[in-house]
């Protein structure tokens, strides 16, 4: 009999089974798929870490997060400064001075804020009624056609005039020459990828991979006195109150006989014309000097049940159907729900830490 079955080796999993173990609880992990780690799981390709289920970087203003996680690895001092390419020109992330001097050869801050009210004023609306129109009240029209436009369309399938304005509440503007996406103070990369972190966490803990609960529920829950549970919560309840919806992203990945192929991790491809989102390369998340390169294009994709569900689609619909989920959930006993999948949560991996330490000191 084991103390806590977790189910999946995500992140979420994996710390909670590395601090039972620490407290002595004796734990089996399953997994469905055939490694551990979940969707931040990393392959070695030609010497480079691949970042298999889409680019990952740790980014926290947590400190006691940041800690915690630089137990399991040693972080680099990465920091991601997206490029945008429009049409063959090329734009700094997150909107800033580097942007704006670009996009309107202004130099300082003052310059660049009268340039914006100047488009506001010009084309915005007061109410606007579309995410259209609520781009361009924000920011103005260049910035909205050139760099939000094409790219959330191809986010969201679906023309800017038919998406709802409240897709898009803030554009952040940066009035400093200041490319870093995030504002974190700690940020990084883990040095030899993320699933040797996650073995880290998993040492001396028995896996079982390739191995669906769902599949081998009533003998799997016989062996254990506690579940912690971090697979999709509408599958659990085999979707009896209907479906959780997702939006998916499929990647296609390949080998490069060349040294650097874009000079930076994350280029965003914002027209609408090029069917991919983003082109990642991944060496440069290491710093990496192999001779070949991978890269990866995305793109975004509508999600149906058997795909990989990456971005919860928290509307309306979905957030009540989640609420009868979740307190069937809450009157469990025996199993716990967490994770980006249990919850039915867009988190990033500093959240998914502090989720699973929380939920560690709650249950443990
Ligand atoms: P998961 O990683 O999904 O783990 C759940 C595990 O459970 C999976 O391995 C799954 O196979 C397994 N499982 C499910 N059902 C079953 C079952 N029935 N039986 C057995 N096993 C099962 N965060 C950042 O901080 N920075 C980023 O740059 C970033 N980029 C991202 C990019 C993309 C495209 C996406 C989708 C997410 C990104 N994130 C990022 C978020 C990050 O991926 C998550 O915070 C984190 O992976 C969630 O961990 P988890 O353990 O909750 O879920």
């Amino acid at each position: 009999m084991y103390d806590y079955l977790i189910v999946g080796s995500g992140l979420f999993g994996s710390i909670f089974a590395f601090e039972a173990r620490k407290k002595g609880y004796s734990c089996l992990v399953v997994e469905k798929r055939g490694h551990v780690g979940g969707n931040i799981y990393t392959k070695e390709v030609e010497g480079i870490q691949v970042h298999e289920y889409g680019a990952h970087i740790f980014h926290t203003g947590n400190k006691e997060v940041w800690e915690y996680i630089r137990q399991f690895a040693e972080f680099n001092r990465y920091t991601n400064s997206p490029i945008a390419y429009y049409k063959g020109e090329i734009y700094n992330m997150p909107f800033n001075m580097n942007t704006f001097n670009k996009m309107w050869g202004v130099v300082t801050p003052e310059q660049a804020r009268k340039k914006i009210a100047e488009q506001i004023e010009k084309y915005g609306v007061d109410e606007p009624k579309n995410l259209e129109e609520q781009a361009i009240s924000l920011v103005g029209k260049d910035i909205y056609e050139k760099l939000v436009k094409g790219y959330t369309e191809k986010q969201w399938g679906r023309r800017a005039t038919e998406l709802p304005p409240e897709i898009i509440r803030r554009l952040p503007v940066r009035m400093t020459y200041d490319n870093n996406y995030f504002n974190d103070c700690y940020q990084g990369i883990p040095i030899g990828g993320y699933t040797q972190m996650i073995e880290r966490m998993l040492d001396g803990i028995e896996v079982r991979l390739d191995t669906d609960y769902l599949e081998e529920k009533e003998e799997l829950d016989n062996i254990c006195h506690k579940i912690v549970y971090t697979g999709p919560i509408d599958a659990y309840y085999d979707y009896k109150y209907g479906e959780l919806e997702y939006r998916s992203v499929r990647f296609e990945t390949e080998v490069l006989d060349e040294e650097n192929h874009q000079g930076n991790a994350v280029v965003n491809y914002t027209e609408y014309e090029v069917p991919y989102t983003r082109i990642i390369e991944h060496k440069h998340f290491e710093f990496g000097t192999q001779p070949k390169t991978v890269v990866s294009k995305e793109y975004s994709a509508p999600w149906k049940r058997g795909d990989e569900p990456y971005y919860p689609v928290n509307n309306e619909r979905n957030n009540l159907l989640y609420e009868k989920y979740a307190s069937d959930a809450a009157r469990e006993e025996k199993v716990i729900f967490g994770g980006r999948l249990g919850k039915y949560k867009y988190y990033d991996m500093h959240h998914i830490v502090a989720e699973a330490l929380a939920c560690a000191r709650e249950n443990l």
